[in-house]
């Protein structure tokens, strides 16, 4: 007679899982039987891996949008510069302290 290793429930010879609570016997381990719950965690780690995949793609997507972003204001800052009149320096547009001397800028 054998006993479930989790509950302790009386198993038939040849039972495989746990009619009480679902564990899987000793017999069912040397068959190599997998537990619907090993199948589960094999679908949650490729889910995973599939995650991953996505995230490291957004990541890229970011990193595109980021760097284009930059352009943008590194073009609309570039256009009317802002001549500090202590240093005659010259600011980006959006600069409101002169970036050489500190002095407030118009
Ligand atoms: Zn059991
Ligand atoms: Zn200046």
């Amino acid at each position: 007679m054998t006993f479930c290793t989790d509950c302790g429930e009386k198993l038939p010879e040849n039972a495989y899982f746990c009619p009480k609570c679902g564990q899987r016997t000793r017999s069912g381990a040397e068959a190599g039987i997998s537990t619907p719950w090993e199948d589960l965690r094999e679908t949650f780690s490729k889910m995973g891996e599939e995650i991953e995949n996505a995230f490291s793609i957004a990541g890229k997507e970011m990193e595109k949008a980021l760097k284009i972003a930059r352009d943008k204001i590194v073009e609309a800052t570039s256009k009317e510069p802002i001549i500090c009149p202590d240093c005659e320096e010259k600011n980006p547009a959006s600069t409101r302290f002169c970036y050489n001397c500190g002095k407030k800028l118009k």
